[in-house]
């Protein structure tokens, strides 16, 4: 992946039409069984090619939901394997849809760093200045 929601989703939505490769799934369908919307990894593309930034953290109304989470990449392979964290889908042959399945494209541009549950995609707005 890319991005991942945290408990902090207030299932409002917004990000669902939004994502351009239909990645996101709502909390009644969340494979992990969490009251919370959920984005396939296996699925997200991190918006690259589409848009410059993720849609779905640019429409997020409750900041740090969503985070980056590593690239859906064969060196991260075992990561996204954590079946507490993900539900990876099936293939029709019965192999699971791990990153060394089929990778994903992803931000290259985002250093590794930066990158892991809890990094925020969505900066922080920073505080209003009063007027006058
Ligand atoms: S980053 Fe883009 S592709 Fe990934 S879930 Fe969000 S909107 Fe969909
Ligand atoms: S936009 Fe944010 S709060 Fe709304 S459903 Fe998506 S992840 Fe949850």
């Amino acid at each position: 992946m890319s991005v991942i929601i945290n408990d902090t989703c207030i299932t409002c939505d917004a990000c669902l039409q939004q994502c351009p490769v239909n990645a996101i799934v709502d909390d009644s369908n969340n494979p992990t069984g969490k009251k919370q919307y959920y984005v396939q990894p296996e699925k997200c593309v991190e918006c690259v090619g589409i848009y410059d930034d993720p849609q779905c953290a640019a429409i997020c109304p409750s900041i740090g939901c969503i985070t980056w989470d590593m690239p859906f990449s064969v060196e991260f392979d075992e990561h996204f394997r954590n079946e507490t964290i993900y539900k990876l889908g099936v293939s029709k042959d019965g192999k699971i849809k791990s990153p060394a399945y089929k990778e994903k494209l992803y931000r290259h541009d985002i250093p590794l760093a930066e990158r892991g549950i809890g990094k925020l995609v969505q900066e922080e707005p920073e505080s209003l200045e009063e007027a006058g």
